[in-house]
């Protein structure tokens, strides 16, 4: 799937290497699931393990009240319960993550079987974990193998399907922020991982209705799109390549949630609104739109902060926050220059897809008022620069987050 194999020197100026993973594209796998998985221990849960039969004793069933997450609880329980040296999950992306991350602690070989077009998360090499209620990214075990069986992916649960083309579209504003954060930050930027997504990219934004009504070639499309998105996550070593303000905003919405005991949506369903609220974003920039220069004060950001996440973890992103700072003042129009083609080529595409998954509903489940508030604190709870940075260190966020819906 990727064109570079092996090692190959990388226009941000590091030598990279392409890692060996294994991916079978296989229908009916599920029929014989034994031929693929050399000595594995499976991972499922209540919905994936009808999907697939896997000898009971080497089985280790997840269970939860509404769905499984990622959580240190899930881990240390597929971790001491692993009976062979090869960790297998059969799921989406927090199965994926689990397993990978036991994988991890245990010393052991992981490889999955996806069952939804719906995360990126199935080639790469970190994983989003839970730890004491913080939304956190770790490094994880690369899969050996990664099989794929288009009878079960192209057959998801609808929102898992809204979900995958929310997580793809992310790609687009990941992009654009990584590329502002060259050009503000001097943060080294990588070409390869930009080009061997582009055409997929473009076949999926432009055929996101098909995704929906489960046109075959189509998800084919979006499955290989998130394959090469995570092995570009693999490759850089972070996970910068497919991440940016939406998915701050996204693992800020989750956070959020559990650290009320609820379930949230679907990790592609958040970084749908994400997506939106970061094109809207950049919308201010391209389209010169005059908003009030109103500055959040630090005492309404460590209220919000405490709001949603409690003191505790208010102090460490206020901490976040200022460390964040660039020295001088941004000249906006070096920022359209630079980023301009990007946008061009793929903001309206987003923002179609975006509405064929019914982006409207998802952020419709939200008063306005939390929205601006999430908008507002989104920024702080990881260093990684973003548009959302930007537009803190103008004074428009609060504007921004106020009349988001309006731009
Ligand atoms: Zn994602
Ligand atoms: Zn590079």
């Amino acid at each position: 799937m990727l064109k570079a194999k092996g090692q190959f020197q990388c226009t941000c100026g590091k030598t990279h290497t392409v890692p060996p993973i294994e991916i079978v594209f296989e229908e009916n796998a599920t029929r014989n699931i034994e031929a693929f998985f050399e000595n594995a221990t499976y991972v499922v849960d209540e919905n994936t393990a009808k999907l697939v039969e896997t000898p009971e004793r080497r089985t280790i069933r997840l269970e939860a009240e509404g769905r499984v997450l990622a959580t240190m609880e899930n881990i240390e329980k597929v971790a001491s319960q692993v009976l062979t040296d090869h960790i297998v999950s059969i799921g989406s992306g927090s199965l994926t993550d689990i397993a990978k991350y036991a994988a991890r602690l245990t010393n052991k070989n992981f490889s999955c079987f996806p069952t939804a077009p719906s995360v990126d998360g199935y080639t790469s090499s970190v994983a989003a974990i839970l730890i004491k209620n913080e939304k956190t990214t770790v490094q994880a075990v690369v899969p050996q193998k990664v099989v794929v069986d288009m009878n079960v992916v192209s057959e998801a649960p609808f929102d898992l399907l809204r979900a995958g083309v929310g997580d793809i579209a992310a790609k687009v504003t990941a992009r654009l922020d990584w590329m502002l954060s060259n050009l503000l930050t001097e943060e080294p930027i990588c070409e390869f991982a930009w080009e061997e997504l582009r055409d997929l990219l473009n076949d999926v934004l432009e055929n996101s209705e098909k995704v929906l009504n489960r046109d075959r070639s189509v998800i084919l499309s979006l499955m290989k799109a998130l394959l090469v998105s995570g092995l570009n996550i693999t490759i850089v070593g972070n996970s910068r390549p497919a991440s940016g303000a939406e998915h701050m905003i996204s693992h800020s919405l989750e956070m959020y949630h559990e650290n009320r005991n609820e379930i949230p949506m679907f990790h592609g369903l958040s970084v749908a609104m994400g997506t939106y609220i970061t094109l809207k974003a950049y919308r201010v920039i391209f389209e010169e739109l005059k908003l009030k220069e109103k500055c959040l004060t630090n005492e309404e950001r460590f209220s919000i902060l405490s709001e949603f996440f409690g003191e505790e973890k208010a102090g460490k992103f206020m901490r976040v926050h200022e460390r964040k700072k660039l020295p001088g003042r941004v000249q906006l129009s070096r920022v359209r220059e630079a980023l301009k083609h990007t946008h061009e080529q793929f903001s309206e595409k987003v923002e179609n897809a975006l509405k064929t998954v019914r982006v409207d509903e998802l952020l419709a489940r939200y008063e306005p008022e939390f929205i601006e508030k999430l908008i507002l604190i989104s920024n702080t709870i990881r260093e990684r620069y973003t548009i959302l940075d930007l537009l803190d260190s103008l004074c428009l966020l609060k504007d921004f987050s106020h009349r988001v819906f309006e731009i």
